[in-house]
């Protein structure tokens, strides 16, 4: 009897021999996109804006754990002229950068009336600019090795408009457009280049925000959260890390190879209404 195959059998390792560098991986999103790609056997390319501590060889540990090879590289990125560098060290220190993951992103909520211009140029920096770098820096080694995977975290920002984000929201719509012009460019390559657009996930990005809420309406944490979500996430649930860091996975995947240009939201029907 001829055996019956899966239609997608289970790889457990898909990533092995492959290096992914996941801006601002020392928390929150990033960390949980870091322990994803090396629980499927990618090289992780540790990164984040502080200098190493206890803290980052705890995280490269668990890493090492789940049998990769890890490294930790802190850099600023709104120094856009230290990332093409960065990735020449993370290359010949780790191999090539296979699988990028733009993360890092900052959040500054203000009226656009009194918004700081530095606060602006630093936002844009980080969110937006610093993702072309690392695109220009490590596309054309992907090209030559006939295999590459762009994810960009954009945000429901990225869709619609929040009233006192101006910078956020502006550098967010910027992030969509670069993938999607990104992934035309290279539509006819083994490179894809793809976003994700999350609602609300509780990581310290948001905490801040919930934290900054609660001062200002004299709430408790708990109602804090509510309102947060009750104003914008119809599920009333936070979309969490590891949700996120399983579509990173997905678009990682071979099976992803079709999807290009995808702002893809996950944002509890946020962007539905
Ligand atoms: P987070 O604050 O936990 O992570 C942000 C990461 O970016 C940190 O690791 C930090 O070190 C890094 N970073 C910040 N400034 C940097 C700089 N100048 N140089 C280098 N690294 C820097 O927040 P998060 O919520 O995990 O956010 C991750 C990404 O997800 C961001 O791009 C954010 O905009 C996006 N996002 C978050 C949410 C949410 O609800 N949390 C929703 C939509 C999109």
């Amino acid at each position: 009897m001829t055996a019956v195959l899966p239609l997608n059998p289970p790889l457990s390792k898909p990533h092995a021999g492959r290096v992914a560098w996941i801006t601002g991986s020392t928390s929150g999103i990033g960390w949980a996109v870091a322990r994803q790609l090396a629980g499927e056997g990618a090289a992780i390319a540790l990164h984040g804006s502080a200098q190493a501590s206890a803290d980052t060889d705890a995280q490269l540990a668990e890493l090492h754990a789940l049998g990769v090879a890890a490294r930790y590289y802190p850099l600023d990125l709104s120094d856009g002229q230290a990332i093409a560098p960065l990735a020449r060290r993370i290359a010949a220190e780790l191999g090539a950068v296979d699988i990028l993951v733009n993360n890092a992103g900052i959040q500054h909520v203000e009226s656009v009336l009194s918004f700081p211009p530095d606060r602006w140029n630093t936002m844009l920096a980080v969110n937006l600019s610093a993702p072309f770098h690392t695109i220009q820096a490590c596309t054309p080694a992907m090209l030559e090795r006939g295999w590459g995977r762009i994810i960009n975290m954009a945000s429901v920002s990225g869709l619609v408009g929040v009233a006192h984000k101006p910078a956020y929201v502006a550098s967010k719509h910027g992030l969509l457009g670069l993938t999607k012009s990104v992934a035309l460019e290279l539509a006819t390559t083994p490179v894809t280049c793809n976003a994700i657009c999350p609602g609300w996930v509780l990581t310290p990005l948001v905490q801040a925000q919930i934290d900054a809420l609660a001062q200002r309406e004299q709430l408790d944490e708990a109602a804090a959260r509510a309102r947060l979500l009750g104003a914008k996430q119809p599920s009333q649930a936070f979309v969490t890390v590891e949700q996120v860091a399983a579509l990173v996975g997905f678009l990682a995947s071979d099976n992803a190879a079709q999807v290009r240009g995808a702002q893809w939201n996950m944002d509890g029907g946020f962007t539905a209404a």
